[in-house]
């Protein structure tokens, strides 16, 4: 049975951001400043702080990426208290945590959650409509992946 879960107006959106890319996430922010506050923010360690300048205003800052950051995100997104996933990963450097930025990558398609991996996909989301508004979003249906496993 396919199963739906209520996203508010207010969104929840996880920012990361590798280092060669923290400037696009800092000059994105700012483009979206407004449409941002009307939303509540969180953040790997670094990508944070630097958004909390930028954006003057606090986030939820987690552990920076490298440390476990990306890890909580994909925990928070499997318990369904991240709604929109922007991730400007570097397509260019391989970085020690290459496995945790898979393993969030794959979390966010399971889940279903609205993600953009660079500034024009992210600039789409922010103006789409259904930021304002609430969204059932679909949860797919995994049973039969759990019954093949008896
Ligand atoms: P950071 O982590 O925001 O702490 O730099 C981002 C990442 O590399 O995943």
């Amino acid at each position: 049975m396919t199963k739906k879960k209520k996203i508010g107006e207010r969104k929840r959106i996880a920012l990361v951001a590798h280092d060669n890319k923290k400037k696009d996430i800092i000059e994105w922010a700012i483009y979206n400043k407004n449409a941002l506050t009307r939303h509540e923010l969180i953040a790997t360690g670094t990508t944070g702080s630097l958004l909390e300048d930028a954006l003057d205003r606090p986030l939820k800052k987690l552990l920076s990426g490298p440390l476990g950051g990306d890890q909580q995100l994909g925990a928070m997104i499997a318990e369904g208290h991240i709604d929109v996933l922007i991730f400007f990963w570097d397509p260019m450097e391989a970085q020690p945590h290459d496995p945790d930025i898979k393993a969030l990558l794959r979390v966010a398609v399971t889940y279903n959650i609205p993600f953009a991996c660079d500034r024009s996909t992210a600039d789409f989301i922010m103006t789409s409509p259904l930021m304002s508004e609430e969204y059932n979003c679909v949860i797919p249906d995994y049973s039969m992946y759990l019954k093949r496993k008896i």
